[in-house]
């Protein structure tokens, strides 16, 4: 077995609880409950072995990783075996005393999520009451503690029309970081593609906003751009590359390529506690199947982006054509990039249906009153 270059980050999904309900969360549609999480011993050896296998950064995310009471042992643990700390939160849970408890333990970056700028919008996208006033306060509250903040917003239809406004916040909230990612199509989102596929048009002015605003705010914001795969010619580095620079803990301990990989059937994803981290990274089969270029099919395998994108997303590939191993259809060269195309032009085109939104137990269809945290 040859052995791969070590991971470069892990990410580990404390829980799936979360008392927001965004429609295109990134977790599984089938979410796992809180009787079935690592508690905290056996995160703390997943951190041991983490470290022990070269990672150098550790992203605590969910759901919402501040729902786990030893969420501050985890960061000091992971701080003091030197890894780098993110958290990455939706920050409604979070006040004073938290921020700076975290800050204490060795925490070194927030990551908090935005719906929208505008307050009763962000609120009916997270299903959550004065969400969005509560996040405001945590930007403050990060900067207070003296750490460095990211702000993730999420754009898709219903709030890309207030892309620039959504800097501006970014700014004011004294983010040195804002990703603008485009809804990626798997899980949740799948099912609400319809709901969230913005038309080509608001793609290219959000486009043209962004190249914009980087001129604009160089040295006071780094903007990343995550571009929407329906729309594209050929593929994003998934992850840089199935199984080469990120690995994915679940709550329950799966050992994960990405946080979407068990929507792929047919693949047998091992846990934490069977054998040592390191060893299934280099060698379990889950990891292996997309690994590198062997697996690719043409016209990948003779194409010269093959090690660039390494084929795209799997999870896309799998959840469109029901072929893990198909080329990715966000690539010009893929038989069924025509019908992706058609499919975002006919469903930005249609009047949005409601949010299918995302919850522990099953999907709801309606859309719910927003809710204060359980
Ligand atoms: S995307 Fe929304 S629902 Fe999903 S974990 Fe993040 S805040 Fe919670
Ligand atoms: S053919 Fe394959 S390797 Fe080439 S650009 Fe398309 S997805 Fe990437």
């Amino acid at each position: 077995m040859s052995i791969p270059d070590p991971p470069l980050a892990l990410l580990a999904e404390l829980t799936h609880r979360c008392p927001l309900q965004c429609p295109y969360c990134s977790n599984p549609v089938e979410l796992e409950r809180a009787a079935s999480e690592l508690d905290t011993t056996a995160w703390c050896r997943v951190l041991d072995e983490a470290a022990a296998l070269s990672v150098l950064q550790v992203h605590f995310s969910g759901g919402e990783p501040t729902v786990r009471r030893d969420l501050e042992r985890l960061v000091e643990h992971a701080a003091q075996l030197g890894l780098y700390t993110n958290l990455i939160t939706s920050g409604v849970l979070v006040d004073a005393r938290r921020m700076d408890a975290l800050a204490a333990a060795g925490l070194d970056h927030v990551q908090l999520s935005f719906q929208d700028s505008d307050d009763i919008n962000a609120d009916r996208i997270a299903a959550y009451r004065d969400g969005h006033a509560k996040k405001r306060a945590v930007a403050g509250l990060v900067r207070a503690a003296g750490l460095p903040l990211t702000i993730n917003a999420v754009v898709h239809r219903q709030n890309l029309d207030r892309l620039e406004a959504i800097i501006d916040m970014a700014v004011e909230l004294g983010a040195a970081r804002l990703e603008v990612a485009h809804v990626q199509y798997y899980g949740w989102a799948l099912r609400n593609r319809a709901a969230l596929m913005p038309t080509r048009a608001q793609l290219e002015r959000a486009t043209e906003l962004v190249l914009a605003a980087r001129a604009r705010l160089k040295g006071v914001l780094t903007i990343d751009y995550v571009v929407p795969d329906y729309y594209a010619q050929r593929p994003k580095a998934c992850m840089g590359g199935w199984g080469r620079q990120f690995l994915n803990i679940s709550p329950a301990g799966k050992v994960l390529p990405c946080h979407a990989a068990e929507s792929i059937s047919g693949l047998v994803f091992e846990k934490v506690g069977e054998r040592p981290l390191a060893e299934i990274w280099a060698d379990s089969e889950a990891f292996r199947r997309f690994r590198g270029t062997d697996w690719m099919p043409e016209p990948c395998r003779g194409c010269d982006r093959r090690e660039i994108d390494w084929g795209g997303c799997r999870c896309q590939a799998f959840a469109l054509t029901g072929q893990a191993e198909a080329v990715d259809p966000a690539c010009g060269l893929s038989p069924d990039h025509a019908a992706l195309l058609g499919i975002a032009a006919s469903e930005s085109a249609r009047e949005a249906p409601d949010f299918v939104y995302r919850r522990i137990g099953g999907a709801s269809a309606r859309k719910p009153e927003p809710v204060e945290p359980a």
